[in-house]
């Protein structure tokens, strides 16, 4: 049997293309711009209306004392200690509304213009900070936002879905905020580990002796260390968190990596596209702020390596979508070009304010360098449900993830082949055995890990909090396995002139991708509390 192996250097990619033209929905933009805010209806009596940030929907406030309840149903439980902590919030709770866990759950209003923490109270204390920090809007803007009453009308493709929004979801434990490379959380306190094993390549110190130059190699070789080191900033977009280029001139090297390069022209230099790099290290710099929050981990500098393959004109009069997606690896995530709207006849976003920002894509960096060699089937259930639950910045796709179905009804949830929708409702059919998937699905990395991410909300209560802990938990065995260097289980191998990963906890042995998985499914069972066999068995992830 052959070993599974994807170098650092030479590795398999995961890649994620999608290209989409339809029409660009301006209620969801609205929506999108005002998520989190509380808006008055200044044409009427002044009513009060909250767009939840988790599906962009609004919320009728009704009188103070159902305004509190309303929002305390929208609130996410946080530990007092993160609540004292800040004075502004992380940008992922901005517009949300966090409930003191210690503390007889009091809520508190994180006003989305400045990230700052209002303490709602008593009734009246609600109605308070509703009128200071509402916002007012017109009836007819107002009505271009979806209702979260199930009675309004919704812009449908796919069927209603028994929403898993009442699922009392397990709290996150990790409350460290991001530690320093050489620690860990104990206990909410960040503590250093010892490294038993200096200037080794993935003990997530960079030391004597590793370097990364940054540079796409064109084969498996050479002695560069993408997992521990930064490397330098060569160009002007480039700050501590990222650095965008264009990678016209490492086409040669991008296509042999790359087959969606492969097919595309040769580019002399990125051309008009370049002036929007600016907006584009601005967008993934507050990505990554919001990613290391969520993680509590800051990774080495990400390199974007765009590159100029544009598609076809947009055919729409009201725009067109455009790209998502493009490939990530320890080392660099790459654009096939810039992500973002078109308009109508353009191939390319022209505007900064069109510019869409990468959350899949930048959280598979995140999950190499954190994780080292993980299957395929996780890194998509992790990219997967951050690109769909994490709101970082307001230029994010409003409907999130194209495979998971929570965020956006329209969008959302994808075509299977048996004509059905991927929901929730399917996916409770599926473990009762009314529909299933094809063959093809059962091998689709996607599929498989978007139903896992599906499952554990469903019926393990573990949702955005608690799949960060998984990975969390997960970072820290790796951690402790690596500290010793590239010994029995650390999952970074030494190939005489090459630093390549192996699958997660095991060290260079066989039946890697297994061993990955019963680490994985034990870390999920720590977290969750019990056996996840049956949702192992259903997507037949072997272990
Ligand atoms: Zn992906």
């Amino acid at each position: 049997m052959t070993k599974n192996k994807f170098f650092v250097i030479a590795t398999v990619m995961t890649i994620l293309v999608l290209v989409i033209g339809v029409n660009f929905a301006n209620a969801a933009s609205l929506a999108s711009k005002l998520k989190g805010r509380i808006l008055l209806q200044v044409e009427s009596k002044g009513e009060a209306w909250y767009i939840y940030p988790g599906n962009f929907k609004k919320y009728y406030l009704g009188k103070p004392a159902d305004a509190l309840d309303v929002m305390k149903k929208l609130g996410l439980g946080a530990k007092h200690e993160t609540i004292i902590k800040y004075t502004v919030f992380p940008k992922g709770l901005w517009g949300k509304i966090l409930l003191d866990v210690d503390d007889m759950g009091k809520a508190y209003y994180i006003y989305p213009v400045n990230g700052k923490g209002y303490y709602l109270g008593k009734p009246a204390d609600a109605l308070e900070v509703m009128r200071t920090l509402g916002l007012g809007i017109t009836n007819a803007n107002l009505a271009t936002i979806t209702s979260s009453d199930a009675a309004a009308p919704e812009v449908s493709v796919a069927p209603a879905d028994s929403s898993t929004d009442t699922v009392e979801l397990i709290k996150s434990k990790y409350s460290c905020a991001v530690c320093k490379s050489n620690e860990k959380c104990v206990a909410g306190k960040c503590t250093a580990i010892a490294l038993e094993h200096k200037n080794v390549c993935g003990n997530f110190v960079c030391e004597e002796g590793e370097s990364y130059d940054g540079k796409v190699a064109k084969s498996v070789g050479g002695t560069q260390c993408a997992l521990d080191c930064s490397a330098p900033c060569t160009g002007e977009y480039c700050n501590s968190y990222a650095q965008i280029e264009c990678a016209c001139d490492e086409y040669d090297a991008l296509a042999e990596r790359h087959g969606c390069i492969a097919s595309a022209k040769k580019c002399g230099n990125c051309g008009a596209m370049e002036k929007l790099f600016d907006s584009v290290l601005t967008i993934q710099t507050d990505v990554i702020k919001c990613l290391s929050d969520y993680f509590q981990y800051k990774p080495a500098r990400v390199l974007y390596k765009v590159f100029y393959n544009p598609g076809e004109p947009c055919q729409s009069k009201s725009g067109c979508k455009g790209n998502e997606g493009g490939a990530a690896g320890p080392d660099y995530i790459m654009f096939p070009t810039i992500n973002g709207f078109h308009q109508y006849g353009q191939i390319l976003p022209i505007k900064a304010s069109e510019v869409t920002a990468d959350v899949h894509e930048t959280t598979h960096y995140f999950l190499y360098q954190m994780l080292h060699g993980i299957p395929s089937w996780f890194h998509e259930a992790i990219a997967i449900q951050t690109n769909e639950r994490l709101n970082c910045v307001s230029s994010q796709q409003s409907w999130g993830d194209y495979y998971l179905y929570e965020k956006e009804k329209g969008i959302g949830g994808i075509n299977m082949a048996d004509g059905n929708y991927l929901t929730y409702d399917y996916y409770r059919k599926l473990k009762k055995g009314q529909v299933s998937l094809s063959s093809k699905e059962k091998e689709d990395h996607y599929l498989t890990g978007t139903i896992f991410v599906m499952g554990l909300k469903d019926d393990y209560k573990c949702g955005f909090n608690c799949v960060k802990d998984i990975v969390i938990k997960l970072r820290e065995k790796e951690q402790t396995n690596c500290m010793f260097g590239i010994g029995e289980n650390c999952s970074v191998v030494n190939y005489g002139t090459t630093w390549g990963m192996f699958w997660l906890g095991n060290g260079d042995k066989e039946g890697g991708e297994l061993a990955a998985n019963k680490l994985i499914k034990a870390t999920v069972e720590e977290v969750v509390g019990k056996s996840v066999e049956p949702l192992f068995d259903l997507l037949n992830i072997k272990y």
